[in-house]
């Protein structure tokens, strides 16, 4: 499908009528669906085209999870190959040719401390089942209960997996400060804020008083996604792997969202070159169909057999898929690749930084980048921080998509439009990308008043 214009047409009534079911017939809890009201039904690489005709530049890839972008050939061509062969597509966690094979390609892009000594352990098809797999493993290695997790983290929707991310209503999580250069707690941000943050995790450990008891394991993201892609200093993660060493406490690296070479890394713990105890892996390993894992070190084998299951541990077609864009990212070096483009990218979210009042902040890592929208009108505060502009962000968000644009918005107020395109991406797509966001900046800002003026009226007539 050639990357086109978007050619807005009168959307047909099939288009309409889908939404609208959608909307008495789903649940309230529904997310994308509401500020992305379109009917996808075909798509490759970047691009969706819509029941409405129009075609839309896809930078969600199923958040996070399209490596390859839509339908990539070297995917369907692993499916299709497992679908003709006859093979089962069911076996709970059984051994197969398909499963070896991914077991192999994935051990081989893992740091070589996992990869040699390391075991891997097939959990439920999300990545909230692999986090809560990891949090079982190392409070069975350790005999011990608490957790550490960080502000502003996102790790799934499960019971424990919920507890441990920012959203978290009733947790007994200690909750460790993130380092958010924009918004540093410590009022500082730069080398010193994350000093500052690992400080703080450091003393809570070793003050006896500190009514913190020696954790089950520390989790963290390297970059924090839907928190606002914020991507921590890699010597703040060297920090956080000394502290946990000494301490004997598990260390859990969450790269369900920065994994498999979304950064400019193939894992984004290559940047700081740390080792964890436990990875944690989902969304792209599984080439666009639902797959998790764990992968940690052998130490912490000590768990009985079922003390975690799950039906669908064993999807053959996802670690077919899987399997193929693994090998397809290492051999044609994608994760640098991402690091390059995402490099030039953020260039131009810089320039375009400099001449919008409203973007607070730009930042990434690789093709994981956000863009903090803040209210243009506000006082920055001592640390050059503007109040979050939720309103004018969901208007920006609008007018990508009326543009032919599908962004995400994330963060911790949903100001942050986060770009997360395929790795495949050309240079040409990279720029069709940011003209478009450049535009859709423009036009929110002109018709979007200040967080305490009226409220807009949206571009798109569909209700959520
Ligand atoms: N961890 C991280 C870092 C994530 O970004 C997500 C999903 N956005 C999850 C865990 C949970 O994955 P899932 O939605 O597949 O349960």
């Amino acid at each position: 499908m050639a990357l086109t214009e978007s050619v807005p047409t009168a959307a047909p009534p099939a288009h309409e009528g889908i939404l609208r079911r959608q909307s008495l017939r789903e649940s309230a809890a529904r997310t994308y669906a509401r500020s992305l009201p379109i009917v996808p039904v075909r798509a490759r690489g970047l691009t969706i085209e819509g029941a409405d005709g129009r075609r839309y530049l896809d930078c969600l890839s199923g958040a996070g999870t399209l490596a390859l972008g839509h339908n990539h050939p070297v995917v369907l061509e692993a499916i299709r190959t497992v679908l003709d062969s006859g093979a089962p597509l069911h076996i709970l966690d059984l051994a197969t040719p398909v499963k070896d094979a991914f077991i192999t390609e994935l051990f081989a892009t893992l740091p070589e401390e996992l990869a040699e000594k390391g075991r891997i352990q097939f959990c439920g098809p999300a990545g909230t089942d692999a986090v809560e797999a990891a949090f079982t493993l190392v409070r069975t290695a350790t005999g011990r209960e608490g957790l550490m997790a960080f502000s502003g983290a996102y790790h799934g929707m499960t019971a424990q997996a919920l507890a441990a991310s920012g959203g978290a209503r009733h947790t007994d999580v200690v909750r460790l400060p993130y380092p958010y250069d924009y918004r540093c707690p410590f009022g500082t941000g730069g080398a010193r804020g994350a000093e500052l943050a690992a400080r703080w995790t450091r003393s809570l450990l070793d003050d006896p008083k500190s009514g913190v008891p020696d954790p089950a394991g520390m989790i963290l993201e390297p970059v924090q996604g839907e928190g606002g892609v914020i991507p921590a200093p890699d010597s703040w993660l060297r920090r956080m792997r000394e502290i946990t060493t000494e301490r004997r406490i598990p260390l859990i690296v969450d790269e369900v969202q920065t994994g498999v070479g979304r950064t400019g890394a193939f894992w984004a713990i290559e940047h700081s070159g740390i080792v964890p105890d436990v990875l944690v892996l989902s969304k792209a390993i599984g080439g666009s169909l639902p797959l998790a894992v764990i992968v940690y070190r052998e130490e912490l084998d000590a768990w009985q057999p079922g003390a975690h299951a799950g039906t669908f541990r064993g999807n053959q077609l996802a670690m077919a898929a899987g399997r193929a864009t693994l090998a397809y990212v290492r051999e044609n070096g994608l994760d640098r690749r991402a690091g390059e483009l995402g490099a030039r990218m953020l260039a131009r979210l810089n320039a375009l930084a400099a001449a919008h009042d409203c973007i607070g902040d730009v930042r990434g890592r690789g093709l994981m980048l956000g863009v903090e929208i803040v209210d243009r009108d506000a006082e920055a505060d001592a640390t050059g921080a503007r109040p979050a502009d939720p309103r004018l962000a969901a208007a920006v968000q609008h007018a990508c998509l009326d543009r032919g644009l599908i962004v995400e918005l994330g963060g911790r107020h949903s100001a942050v439009v986060r770009l997360l395109p395929p790795l495949t991406i050309t240079d040409e797509q990279a720029d069709a990308i940011l003209d478009r966001l450049a535009d859709a900046l423009t036009a929110a800002v002109r018709t979007t008043p200040g967080p305490m003026g009226p409220s807009p009226t949206t571009t798109r007539g569909i209700s959520p």
